[in-house]
């Protein structure tokens, strides 16, 4: 036998090394083992072709090195500490309590998700959050889609697929992450009509240039990036006159879709879906996981005679949403129903968070964190502002508190850097890293000072 088989180590000689150990005990569901496996047999196959075995360090070194690109790879919550509530790359709105709990509940088990109890025959998976959604926004019927972009090409591609969409040349937007309008717009098979000028568009310009091959009206809320200035649009209540008169659907894609007044928490006035409604919108889309604070999801509520046919369109059911998405759903919906939306779900409970509650778990943090951590780094409690996200009320901030980290021996990237490979995320501010505490949910306050002990500062 080759006698460099003799010194490849076994699998719990590998496990037994205090760095692995310590990763393995980490790492969930025994994967652990299972990397150590792979590279010893690895380094089996390359001592068969001849090679020398590695020094034990540097199988180690290997092994390390794997579990760390598995760590980054795989789906795992994060502390968000950036102030950006409805941060798309982190996940936008986490659920409220109720809501986990109904997913769970619907997942381990079977539901009447397509089944009617009362007569045993089958049901429709939309119709339990029909009638919450009507009954929330004064529409006369609802339907939920995958995600928002898909509520908008559904839209478009059932009432104007192969006819003119006339969309004010300043409602032409970019989202981010591959949403533009005029390509959805493309996709939907309808085609662009565009009104009027980037910054002034007026009932006039869109009346002239209605014809006969006019599908839809389509307005769209402007979420990411504000005109100021010299600047017109028409409101939905002038559009829907002139959508009525002429017998054209006129669609309203609110991007955020909110139910709550967000002037109550000292923001600007956020459009809501009931008086985008009551304005006399055909057809209003919106995302589940936005200001409405519950899972991804595309809803659309309206006139019936058009959701009908909506759920008609062979399209909808390559946008199903799972019934998973719809138990949260239905549970966030809920929330509103009653009343409790602000106390139970969690982006409205940052949003009306006071700063003064933020400043008094920050102390307990920064209490606890000081003791922990020598002298390497500065903590202080600091002002700093929070903003909402997501494509909602651009340019309106809350103020904040957070806890800022700054050192003269660590350079503010590499203090980023280590909070980031333990699961925290933060904000750059000059010569700091600063961690929001509005975005960080209260029950994660000693996850958040057991992390940064763990960047070993
Ligand atoms: C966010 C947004 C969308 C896309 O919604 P998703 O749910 O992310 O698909 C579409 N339109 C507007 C105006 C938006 O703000």
């Amino acid at each position: 036998m080759n006698s460099e088989f003799r010194k490849l180590p076994s699998v719990d000689e590998v496990l037994r090394m205090p760095e692995v150990e310590k990763f393995a005990k980490k790492s969930s569901h025994g994967i652990g083992k299972m990397l150590v496996k792979e590279v010893i047999e690895r380094t089996r196959l390359r001592i068969q072709n001849g090679e020398t075995c590695p020094s034990l360090d540097k199988i180690r070194d290997e092994i390390l090195k794997n579990f760390k690109k598995w760590e980054r790879i795989m789906l795992s919550s994060v502390i968000n500490g950036t102030g950006v509530i409805l941060h798309t790359n982190l996940g936008r709105a986490p659920l409220s309590r109720r809501a986990i709990e109904k997913i769970e509940k619907v997942a381990e088990g079977y539901s009447n998700l397509e089944f009617e109890v009362e007569t045993g025959e089958r049901g429709s998976r939309y119709s339990h959050i029909e009638s919450l959604l009507i009954e929330l926004s004064g529409a006369e019927a609802g339907f939920v889609v995958n995600n928002n972009a898909s509520a908008v090409l559904l839209s478009l591609s059932t009432l104007a697929n192969g006819k003119e969409v006339l969309v004010s040349r300043g409602e032409l937007i970019e989202i981010g992450g591959e949403f533009r309008l005029p390509e959805i717009l493309k996709e939907s098979g309808a085609k662009l009509k565009e009104v009027g000028t980037t910054n002034r568009t007026y009932i006039g310009d869109y009346e002239k240039s209605i014809g006969a091959e006019t599908g839809a009206i389509l307005k769209t809320h402007t979420s990411n990036y504000l005109i100021s200035g010299f600047v017109n649009s028409v409101s939905v209540s002038e559009l829907s006159i002139l959508a009525k008169s002429k017998e054209i659907p006129l669609i309203v894609d609110l991007g955020s879709g909110v139910l709550i007044d967000t002037t109550r928490f000292g923001l600007a006035h956020e459009p809501t879906i009931q008086e985008t409604v009551s304005a006399g919108a055909s057809l209003v889309t919106f995302s589940g996981d936005k200001l409405l604070g519950g899972p991804q999801g595309g809803l659309i509520v309206g006139e019936k005679e058009l959701i009908d046919v909506l759920k008609k369109n062979p399209l909808t059911r390559t946008v199903r949403v799972d019934k998973l998405t719809l138990a949260g759903l239905q549970e966030t919906l809920m929330h509103y129903l009653l009343g409790e939306a602000e106390k139970e779900i969690p982006i409205w409970q940052m949003i009306s968070g006071s700063k003064e509650s933020l400043e008094e778990r920050g102390m307990k943090i920064l209490e606890r964190v000081k003791s922990e951590i020598s002298n390497s780094i500065e903590f202080s409690l600091v002002d700093c502002s929070s903003t909402i996200g997501g494509g909602s009320l651009p340019g309106e901030t809350l103020k904040s508190k957070g806890i800022s980290l700054s050192s003269n021996k660590i350079s503010v990237e590499e203090i980023g850097r280590r909070l980031r490979h333990n699961g925290v995320i933060g904000r750059i501010e000059e010569d700091s890293l600063i961690l929001d505490l509005r975005t960080i949910l209260p029950h994660e306050d000693n996850r958040v000072i057991e992390l940064i002990t763990n960047c070993k500062f």
